[in-house]
């Protein structure tokens, strides 16, 4: 029989669990706060606990930690992690400091459908979509690993997430659960691609996370070139799809990021077609200069181009911050450390 993974369980649900071993619930209050709150991954350490719970969780249920299966620290502080899942297969989560806080970047599936062309995870398509409890035991690991608290969870690891939409709800919200991790949703941040009806279900499902749009390109043309979703759901449509979030969530700011590939979509009429675009919305700009990998058909763009671009765009009052990749010394691409480790196995298998 398949243990249940209580790591990943709503409050609701370890309520009804204890129900089912016959306590009360106030001690669903004491388990949730000892797994969630303390990350907890041993049934027999959780203190307090009626024997009978006890009993009951060590024979119905588990708690999942993924082994640490790689690891790469940069210079500037930043740590990339290769996570077993429980089927084997391994995900990437990336621990990122920045002004004293440690971010922590959640991958949501293995491997990728979206196909971008600018990215490494795509390269190997999707393998299967990580559970919530998988998701949770990132986050677990990033504690553990790191011995700090996480304080801000960006959904923009291997995946898109609204492709697993039912785990990656249950996943933020077991996150921003009061009485669990405890989260502020503000700290909480999903990053798509750009599937409109996602979008709109994350509108009617009042689900508690910042959004960020991959937007990446400022013409059909060039976005269904590098993203294949574009085709689906072109730029007007997913534009209009971001005004409407902004006014479903009362004016909640987005994130739009824009990766810069050199030659591709950082000339200065995408700087003005991007300030069209995005004229009276609420948002952050993200510019992110493409980080290269090995057989990657495109180019880091030069500073002084990644300048002209962002003054561009604060020019007519945009707010914009050039992110450069963190940890540029590692294997910072997404799916990097994952790819080259599964170079170095088949070397030494060899
Ligand atoms: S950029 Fe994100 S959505 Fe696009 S293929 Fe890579 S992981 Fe998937």
């Amino acid at each position: 029989m398949n243990k249940i993974i209580l790591n990943g369980l709503t409050y609701e649900q370890l309520l009804e669990l204890c129900r089912q071993a016959g306590v009360k619930a106030v001690h669903a209050e004491r388990l949730v706060a000892s797994i969630y709150r303390r990350y907890n991954t041993d049934i027999a350490a959780i203190a307090d606990l009626p024997s009978a719970l006890r009993r009951y969780l060590t024979d119905k249920a588990c708690m999942f930690e993924p082994d640490c299966t790689a690891s790469q620290q940069a210079e500037d502080g930043t740590r990339k992690l290769l996570l077993k899942m429980t089927d084997g297969r391994e995900v990437e989560t990336v621990l990122i400091q920045a002004a004293g806080r440690l971010t922590q970047c959640i991958s949501t599936q293995v491997g990728c459908a979206a196909g971008c062309s600018f990215c490494l995870t795509a390269t190997a398509g999707l393998s299967r979509n990580l559970s919530a409890a998988e998701m949770v035991s990132e986050v677990f690991a990033g504690q553990r690993i790191s011995g700090r608290k996480v304080r801000n969870l960006v959904l923009m690891g291997m995946g898109e997430p609204l492709h697993n939409y039912d785990e990656v709800v249950r996943f933020v919200r077991i996150a921003t659960d009061p009485r669990g991790m405890a989260f502020s949703p503000n700290r909480v941040t999903l990053s798509t691609s750009g599937l409109v009806p996602a979008i709109y279900r994350m509108i009617e499902d009042e689900l508690p996370c910042n959004l960020a749009v991959s937007l990446n390109a400022t013409t059909d043309a060039v976005r269904s070139r590098i993203m294949p979703i574009n085709r689906k759901y072109p730029i007007a449509v997913l534009m209009q799809t971001v005004r409407d979030y902004i006014t479903a969530r009362g004016n909640k700011r987005v994130l739009i990021e824009y990766v810069m590939l050199a030659g591709v979509n950082d000339s200065l009429d995408d700087a003005a077609r991007l300030c069209e675009l995005l004229d009276g919305l609420d948002c952050t700009i993200n510019l992110l200069p493409f980080n290269p990998f090995d057989a990657a058909e495109f180019k880091r763009p030069d500073d002084a181009v990644v300048s002209v671009f962002r003054a561009m765009l604060a020019e007519v009052g945009n707010v914009v911050v050039v992110r450069e990749s963190k940890g540029r010394d590692i294997s910072a691409a997404c799916g990097q450390l994952k790819t080259e480790t599964a170079a170095r196995r088949r070397q030494s298998a060899a």
